[in-house]
């Protein structure tokens, strides 16, 4: 087939630049997006606990209202349910934290992600090359996580970049609830990268098991004995929440 340069280069002078700008704020994603949820504890009914009832993961108690974000699915049955408007979903896709606490919303003001100490920001340098670890879940988050590196989120520009080997890896990311098979392999990963390493968990299932939490054949997520420095909730996440909580973790967001 033929290609007319000139034909081309009108196609890409029409498109404009695809790559989003820094994902800084919270309103890079339309309104239908199903990201934080907005949890207002003043506006719950006594004796109502229709979000908890409608919830398939159990992320959601009341008496107090709290909702765990690193179970939640965003499906969104208990904004559905609520009949006054207590809990509502918002777009924000800033989702990311560094302490598993941190995940539970109370209604209070966000707790994002915090930077990792000084020094080892320093030895990363501007560059973060990951190994990515698919401990048994569906596939989703892995789709999520490769659309990162598209043109138009372009993690890339960060120098964030996924490697075929650990050795060559400064860190991992863990998706699936960490199937019995898969635990060894994870772990065999995790102390093949040399030290400085972080471990980031990605998506519901990495995080506390999400759809599959209470199976016998899953661990619940990334066993309590490694080191999780990032928590990044969905199901799966966002492209954005994931770069969020990696430029918030090597304080590359001002
Ligand atoms: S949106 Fe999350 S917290 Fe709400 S019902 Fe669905 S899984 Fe549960
Ligand atoms: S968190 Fe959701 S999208 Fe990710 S692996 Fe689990 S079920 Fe799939």
């Amino acid at each position: 087939m033929e290609v007319r340069m000139p034909g081309l280069i009108a196609t890409w002078w029409s498109q404009g630049r695809r790559t989003v700008p820094t994902p800084s704020d919270a309103s890079r994603l339309p309104e239908w997006f199903r990201g934080r949820p907005v949890l207002q504890p003043e506006r719950c009914l006594p004796d109502c606990h229709a979000c908890r009832d409608a919830c398939p993961t159990d992320a959601v108690n009341t008496s107090p209202l709290r909702l765990d974000l690193g179970r939640c699915v965003a499906c969104p049955e208990c904004a559905a349910a609520c009949p006054t408007g207590a809990l509502t979903m918002s777009s924000d896709h800033r989702l990311a934290t560094t302490r598993r606490d941190d995940l539970i919303l109370d209604g209070g003001p966000a707790r994002l992600a915090q930077a990792m100490e000084s020094r080892t920001r320093r030895l990363l340098g501007r560059s973060l090359r990951l190994r990515q670890v698919s401990a048994g879940g569906c596939n989703g988050c892995e789709s999520e996580l490769a659309t990162a590196g598209n043109v138009v989120w372009d993690m890339g520009r960060f120098g964030i970049q996924f490697v075929a080997s650990p050795r060559h890896a400064d860190g991992i990311v863990v998706t699936g609830p960490v199937s019995a098979n898969m635990e060894q392999a994870l772990r065999d990963t995790w102390e093949a990268v040399p030290a400085p390493r972080i471990l980031i968990a990605v998506g519901a299932c990495a995080i506390s098991g999400g759809v599959f939490c209470g199976s016998p054949q899953c661990r619940d997520g990334v066993p309590a004995d490694l080191p999780v420095d990032l928590y990044v909730p969905g199901c799966p996440p966002h492209p954005l929440t994931f770069l969020d909580g990696v430029l918030r973790l090597l304080d590359r967001l001002g």
